[in-house]
């Protein structure tokens, strides 16, 4: 299967705009602050991500694949902790609903 880079022309500016709200939303959660600086630095380095519209397929390092939307199928999502699948499809769905 080929990946397809969902950030191909992925807009810097924007995307950090992007992290930086969502940094703001959790500031009381380490975890999913945690998670969204995991999740942004896959999003610009790991091109085998796909949007779907209404998830994120992540090809893993570890070569699984993901369908991350509000649920997730990893270790850390069975145990109810946040996960940077997760939190980078709330980033690429903020992302891409950002028009500016
Ligand atoms: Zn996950």
């Amino acid at each position: 299967m080929k990946g397809v880079a969902t950030m191909e022309t992925i807009n810097e500016q924007k995307f950090a705009l992007v992290v930086e709200q969502a940094m703001t939303k959790t500031r009381d959660s380490k975890r999913w602050q945690n998670a969204i600086r995991r999740a942004a630095e896959m999003i610009q380095t790991n091109p085998f991500t796909h949007w779907t519209g209404s998830a994120l397929l992540i090809w893993s390092d570890s070569g699984e694949i993901y369908e991350a939307s509000k649920v997730c199928q990893c270790r850390a999502f069975t145990k109810h902790q946040p996960c940077k699948h997760r939190a980078a499809y709330r980033l690429v769905q903020r992302y891409n609903e950002t028009s500016h």
